[in-house]
């Protein structure tokens, strides 16, 4: 037997980890799971390279709660350590980046969070859960003796040789009080199924309950899929096998995705995995399946916010990295030169592959299109390098229904939509119903109007206007027709000034003043005699400040302001003017207010009512 001080200046460091680690506790086990993957994976490449004579049989790694010792063991048949390897890897190696953790952790100089996780405190982070840690192990080198070490959290600790015989390594925790929880089958259950859940190698699970001392413990159950299909090559794998691995991935994921992008890089690092696409909300909405980042099948994460850019965050599934550094915090793991370009790679294999569908097949590209569209423009909206990719299958569609790409738009409205100054204007609504009456009239004239009708919608037609030449936006509601896409000067009124100047406290006298700012425009007399428009400037700083654009504030809290537009050319309008009994001069003009706004769907309550008292009187 021998003893030694593990060599570390500090008394006990082992508080001040599991201090530290505190929110984080629960890793331990897929450290220590996963160090029994590696020493059953070296094995097996040893083997496969002549250089052990070991026999490997079977080499499941296995995971035991005993109640009654109040132990949890981890047991692996893979190589094993001899007494010197034991000395050099677990007190000497693994114990300097616990050290050097400690020394960090003194200087404070360094937010805590960042430290953390720093350091591959790997095995010792079993001393979080653990107030004794014991090592049974036997190397697969020829002749080697079995050994054990044994270490109860202070720099002290004891090795001597044991009567261990089959190959491998056993780690036992001796759990704490203040962690009986790990003693718990259903928490094991659960940390295995988040951590280990496609770890290469089979791992089975155990309970010896309270009462059952003499009884073997039963390890029947496989907990894991060691071949996820993330894993395996895509000629191998059929729709219906990427479908079954997105229900293994979210079993409670409620409809099947659209499609899925198999990732497999090995150059300028390594990286596999498989991205879905979810059928998504028009609304952007926190959703429960995310993305989980693995490192050699190992979970790290499934919050890759930050990680991954935003957008991609909508998408689900699987990326798996070895290069993606395991134990490290959020804000080291966004400063990872590694975890950018991985992210920058991504971006551009969503962005190929969305260009491949619409090119392989644009009906079915189109029918998707209402499910990735928020995605699409989210990502277009929020990284540079996808909009430049993306403008080429982003799609547009208009009131018919009918989907073109912004550059088969521009040619196809370019000739009928360029107004006098050159400009080519693209008409939008945003709700079909509350604005078919104006999208009437444009189409009356031969323009198009395209739909632009979820949240997102109004951030991205000014990303569009920002990058489209020449092209500005305007809700087919925001002006009468022939002001919004203006081709030649105004045509005469027939109203003169002094006749418009007469008419408008009229038309004033009718409407809430605070709401309505009344202005006479010469449109055609086929055109209605009164219209309400809502300007486009300020309907977009509104939309924008309900939005919680920075700064907008000023225009949230204005009044809704609309344009009552009188067309001095309708001969309704001269009727109006020449009225001389004044009380119906004022019946007239209220009753064609009322009518324009009814068209607006502005006319409700007591109005509505009093609406159509006068109408029957009229008809009368
Ligand atoms: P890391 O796994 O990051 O190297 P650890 O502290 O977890 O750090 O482990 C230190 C070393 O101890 C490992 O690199 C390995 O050589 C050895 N080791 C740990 N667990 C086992 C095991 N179950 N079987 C064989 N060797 C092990």
């Amino acid at each position: 037997m021998s003893t030694g001080k593990i060599n570390v200046q500090t008394e006990n460091i082992f508080p001040i980890i599991k201090k530290f680690l505190y929110s984080d506790h629960e890793i331990f086990l897929r450290e220590l799971v996963s160090n029994a993957v590696d020493a059953t994976q070296k094995l097996k490449t040893l083997a496969a390279l002549g250089e052990s004579t070991a026999i490997l049989g079977d080499l499941k790694v296995e995971v035991v709660i005993d109640k009654v010792a109040k132990t949890l063991t981890i047991r692996d048949k893979g190589i094993g350590m001899t007494a010197e390897e034991i000395e050099k890897y677990i007190t000497q190696i693994a114990f300097s980046g616990a050290e050097e953790f400690v020394n960090q952790y003194k200087d404070k100089t360094q937010e805590a969070n960042a430290i953390i996780g720093h350091f591959g405190l790997g095995f010792y982070s079993a001393f979080m859960v653990a107030k004794k840690v014991e090592i049974f192990s036997l190397s697969h080198k020829e002749g080697a003796s079995a050994v054990y070490w044994e270490c109860d959290g202070s720099p002290d600790y004891k090795m001597e040789l044991n009567t261990k015989l089959e190959r491998g390594t056993d780690i036992v925790l001796h759990i704490a009080e203040d962690s009986e929880e790990f003693l718990e089958q259903f928490r094991i259950n659960e940390l295995l199924a988040k951590y280990c859940k496609f770890l290469p190698v089979e791992i089975k699970f155990g309970t010896r309950k309270e009462g059952e001392k003499d009884k073997e413990v039963e390890v029947d159950n496989i907990i894991n899929n060691p071949n996820p299909a993330w894993t395996k090559k895509p000629a191998d794998l059929s729709d219906d096998d990427y479908r079954n691995f997105y229900r293994e991935l979210y079993p409670t994921a409620f409809e099947d995705p659209l499609f899925h992008i198999h990732l497999n890089v090995d150059y300028p690092f390594n990286l596999t995995g498989i991205l879905y696409f979810p059928k998504l909300k028009k609304t952007l909405e926190v959703q429960k399946d995310k993305i989980q980042l693995y490192s050699n099948q190992v979970f790290v994460t499934d919050s890759v916010e930050n990680i991954v850019p935003d957008f991609l965050t909508l998408l689900r599934g699987v990326i798996d990295s070895p290069d993606i550094p395991l134990n490290v915090s959020r804000s080291y793991l966004q400063s990872d030169g590694n975890v950018k370009k991985i992210s920058a790679h991504i971006t551009k294999k969503v962005a190929d592959k969305l260009e491949e569908l619409f090119k392989k097949d644009r009906a079915d590209f189109e029918a998707k299109w209402e499910d990735i569209k928020v995605f699409v423009q989210y990502g277009m909206l929020s990284e540079e390098k996808f909009y430049e990719k993306a403008q080429k299958f982003a799609l547009v569609k208009n009131t018919d229904g009918e989907y073109s790409t912004l550059e088969e738009y521009a040619a196809k409205v370019k000739a009928a939509q360029t107004d006098k100054n050159n400009r080519v204007i693209y008409l939008y609504t945003t709700s079909v119903e509350e604005q078919h009456s104006f999208i009437e009239t444009a189409k009356e004239r031969g323009y198009d109007v395209l739909v632009f009708d979820s949240p997102i919608d109004s951030h991205y037609i000014n990303q569009l206007e920002s990058k489209l030449e020449n092209t500005s936006f305007i809700r087919v509601d925001a002006d009468t027709i022939d002001k919004l896409i203006k081709k030649e000067e105004d045509q005469p009124s027939k109203l003169t000034e002094e006749e418009q100047t007469k008419l408008k406290p009229v038309v004033e006298g009718v409407v809430p003043k605070e709401k309505f700012n009344v202005v006479f425009e010469s449109l055609s007399e086929k055109d209605a005699p009164m219209l309400i428009t809502k300007p486009e400037f300020m309907r977009r700083m509104k939309d924008m400040s309900a939005m919680g654009g920075g700064g907008m504030n000023f225009y949230g809290a204005m009044p809704d302001m609309h344009n009552l537009v009188v067309n001095s050319n309708h001969p309704l309008i001269s009727r109006i003017l020449n009225e001389q009994d004044l009380e119906k001069q004022k019946q007239l003009t209220k009753q064609t207010a009322d009518l324009a706004m009814l068209s607006q769907g502005l006319l409700k309550g007591e109005e509505l009512t009093k609406f159509i008292k006068r109408s029957v009187e009229l008809i009368d």
